[in-house]
């Protein structure tokens, strides 16, 4: 079965927004995407695609894009952070051939989606901000800030972390504040840097950092643990000084970067428990959720983006499948919501594990450094189920 005519109306054009509409359009079904932004744009920052996602971006025709617009990592290396020495490595030569890991500036890859959703027969709709959504009709009712109203019968939401949607399927609740910030830089990378995304750990934070475009650019992001966030907005522009101080105690490579940090942005990382309602089906229509709308999670496992590319095919997948029907619904959400679940499990782990305190700390590095000695193959290896997942045959296993 194919989507062949079905109006689907998608709601936001980040990464799970642009990848839903090439899936969906894909399929035959005819997409515009509606964007609360003058232009379609992205923060000045890196991402790391792993396999699970970079095996949608090809199910989806974009490995190409992907290739020409990314860094092909060759490893994640775990150092200490003060003293700078190895601690874990995960070499990713031990991938499969066809399993890519790769660094990618966010601009270029929003860039690329952006591309292949239009040339799907995507209509992008900018300066479209949705203040209003109500479910109660037979279909879904939109009004934009603006003074629009729609009533599309099938809306997708990938509207972020604050999504309207979600709010409206779910109840509206405020995102928690995960008592961790962010702050993200980019510098220009020294010649030869290698293709290695490396975690920087400390006692309380850790800071993690890869090459980006051609090795021309040094993506960085430094997280700290906070009790309280005070800022009105969830993310600011901060004074680098406030950045060096912070990683002060770190060794001098990792101070050497933030030397040359110039134009740096501090972000409080909040989140949502994973949403208990993915879809609905409607009198004459139907509604879903998916990316930081259905389970936004801390970055300290860099799936976010890579799991809204996962949901973004399953659920084009499905659609085209089983149609627009709730037994689409109901399988994209059993699908989806337990392994999103154990994503963000794994990556509040992670919170845990990088920032270590003495004498914790110092016994679990010497225990992963034994560990990754013996069993070189162990570290990645236990990261199969992550990485070696496929959304692209998922479904028709
Ligand atoms: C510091 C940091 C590092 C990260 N690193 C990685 C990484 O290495 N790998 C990885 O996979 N993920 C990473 N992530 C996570 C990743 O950035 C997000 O999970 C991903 O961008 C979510 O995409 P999305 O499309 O669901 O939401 P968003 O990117 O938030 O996009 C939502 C879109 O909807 C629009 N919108 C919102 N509300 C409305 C409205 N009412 N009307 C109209 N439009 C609206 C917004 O303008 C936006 O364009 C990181 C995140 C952070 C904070």
């Amino acid at each position: 079965m194919q989507l062949n005519g079905a109006e689907i109306t998608v709601l936001g054009a980040g990464v799970a927004g642009l990848a839903v509409a090439r899936a969906l359009a894909l399929k035959g079904a005819e997409v515009t995407v509606l964007e609360q932004a003058e232009a379609i744009r992205e923060v000045g920052a890196g991402l790391q695609i792993t396999p699970n996602g970079a095996a949608v971006l090809r199910g989806l025709g974009l490995r190409g894009a992907l290739e020409a617009a990314s860094i092909r990592s060759t490893a994640v290396e775990l150092r200490d952070g003060l003293e700078g020495d190895l601690v874990l490595r995960m070499d990713l030569a031990r991938l499969r051939p066809d399993m890519g890991w790769y660094l990618t500036h966010r601009a270029d890859l929003i860039a690329l989606l952006a591309k292949g959703a239009r040339d799907a027969g995507v209509q992008i709709r900018l300066l479209h901000q949705v203040t209003q959504i109500d479910l109660s009709g037979p279909r879904p009712r939109l009004v934009t800030a603006q003074g629009a109203q729609m009533t599309p019968s099938v809306l997708i939401g990938a509207d972020g972390l604050h999504s309207r949607l979600r709010g409206a399927l779910n109840g509206m609740v405020a995102p928690f504040f995960t008592r961790q910030v962010a702050w993200r830089t980019v510098i220009p990378a020294e010649p030869g840097a290698p293709a290695v995304a490396e975690v920087h750990m400390g006692p309380g934070r850790h800071l993690v950092s890869y090459p980006l475009r051609g090795g021309s650019l040094r993506n960085i992001v430094a997280v700290e643990e906070r009790n309280r966030w005070v800022e009105e907005g969830w993310n600011t522009r901060d004074d680098p000084l406030s950045l060096r101080l912070a990683f002060e105690g770190f060794n001098p490579r990792v101070r050497g970067w933030l030397d040359q940090a110039e134009d740096v942005w501090l972000w409080g990382l909040f989140r949502h428990p994973v949403a208990r309602m993915w879809g609905r089906m409607l009198p004459e229509g139907a509604v879903a959720i998916l990316g930081d709308a259905a389970h936004p999670t801390l970055p300290f496992l860099a799936q976010g983006a890579n799991m809204a590319l996962e949901d973004a095919f399953i659920l084009a997948d499905l659609f085209a499948a089983r149609g627009i029907t709730g037994e689409a619904l109901a399988l994209y959400q059993a699908t989806r919501a337990p392994r999103c679940r154990r994503i963000v499990a794994a990556a509040n782990g992670n919170a845990r594990n990088y920032h270590l305190r003495s004498p914790l700390r110092e016994v679990a590095h010497l225990g992963l450094r034994l560990a990754s000695r013996l069993a070189p193959a162990a570290p990645l290896a236990k990261f199969d189920w992550l990485h070696g997942f496929d959304a692209t045959t998922s479904t028709r296993r």
